[in-house]
């Protein structure tokens, strides 16, 4: 472990178990083999798409900037801070059976997948570990399998376990008091505000593309009315977009809605979720990483976990 920062540097965590999570080839996320294409699609979610991410931070303009760290797996008992015991315990029984299983529409369980989605979710928590231990100003863990999709009690959208809302979990089992979530992947969060949706310890917003609700496993819809409950109402702040927003957009909803929500809830963590899809519908032209997470407070020192 690199001593406390002070400059620019960005500690990155890492590990290339997660690249064994082989999510097949076929039509789109379908994983099914017609007969009569000439080439099949990889999955939408694979591991070029991560290798090339570690390659542009090892060797691309910003690399002397980087330090790198070695993840590793969550435990279950860490899994167990924001999953139910039946949905690990059935996941953990797909893969003694070796995996091979759909879990869900498009989600896939092969061999080595379990694994995978133990080392994202522990390396996650090692970033955020590593920011509440007051260490770095900007932290990125670079995970796969995704996680915001990812329910209290199920998969969804190729994700198993929910990276960021036990990050979540960890920092308010840690002593924070009111956390933040901001997510502007293209798709709604839905797993993470499902998780923390009838708490006011967690303000969930999510900027998305309006595509509604996609199946049993994402029965929530992203809506504007989709609130929380109980002592979580009005904690869940949906901003659906339409496609083509672009930059623009995206400020006009910062500014308008999320910033003045954000400063009445005054948190003392912010766990940002910023998937890398948001260019291909939304046209923003920023470089993304999937979680950040710093303590307002403090906004001079900056303290960024990226996942
Ligand atoms: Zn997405």
């Amino acid at each position: 472990m690199s001593a406390p920062s002070t400059s620019c540097r960005i500690d990155v965590f890492w590990h290339d178990g997660m690249l064994n999570h082989d999510t097949g080839k076929g039509v789109f996320d379908t994983g099914m083999n017609p007969g009569f294409l000439e080439v099949l699609e990889k999955h939408p979610e694979n591991s070029d798409r991560i290798r090339n991410i570690v390659s542009i931070l090892s060797k691309g303009p910003i690399s002397s900037y980087i330090s790198w760290h070695s993840g590793s797996p969550a435990t279950i008992h860490q899994l167990l801070s924001f999953h139910s015991q039946e949905y690990v315990d059935m996941l953990i029984e797909a893969d003694k059976n070796g995996g091979k299983k759909e879990i869900c529409c498009g989600t896939f369980l092969n061999p080595g997948s379990f694994n995978a989605a133990l080392l994202a979710a522990g390396t996650t928590l090692s970033a955020m570990k590593y920011i509440l231990d007051g260490y770095g100003e900007l932290v990125y863990a670079l995970v796969r399998p995704p996680g915001h999709h990812a329910q209290p009690t199920q998969a969804d959208g190729y994700c198993f376990f929910n990276n960021a809302g036990l990050a979540v979990q960890l920092a308010l089992d840690s002593g924070c008091k009111k956390v933040l979530v901001l997510d502007i992947d293209v798709h709604y969060g839905n797993g993470t505000a499902e998780g923390f949706y009838r708490s006011d310890k967690v303000l969930t917003v999510s900027l998305h593309m309006n595509h509604g609700s996609w199946g049993p496993s994402h029965p929530q819809n992203g809506t504007v009315d989709e609130l929380g409950e109980g002592e979580g109402f009005g904690y869940n702040l949906n901003v659906p977009l339409p496609n083509g927003s672009g930059d623009k957009g995206y400020g006009y909803a910062m500014r308008e809605v999320v910033i003045p929500a954000v400063e009445k809830f005054e948190p003392d963590m912010m766990v940002l979720v910023i998937g890398q899809d948001s260019s291909a519908f939304l046209k923003l032209n920023v470089v993304y990483p999937e979680v950040a997470c710093y303590p307002p407070a403090n906004r001079n020192c900056l303290k960024r976990v990226n996942i």
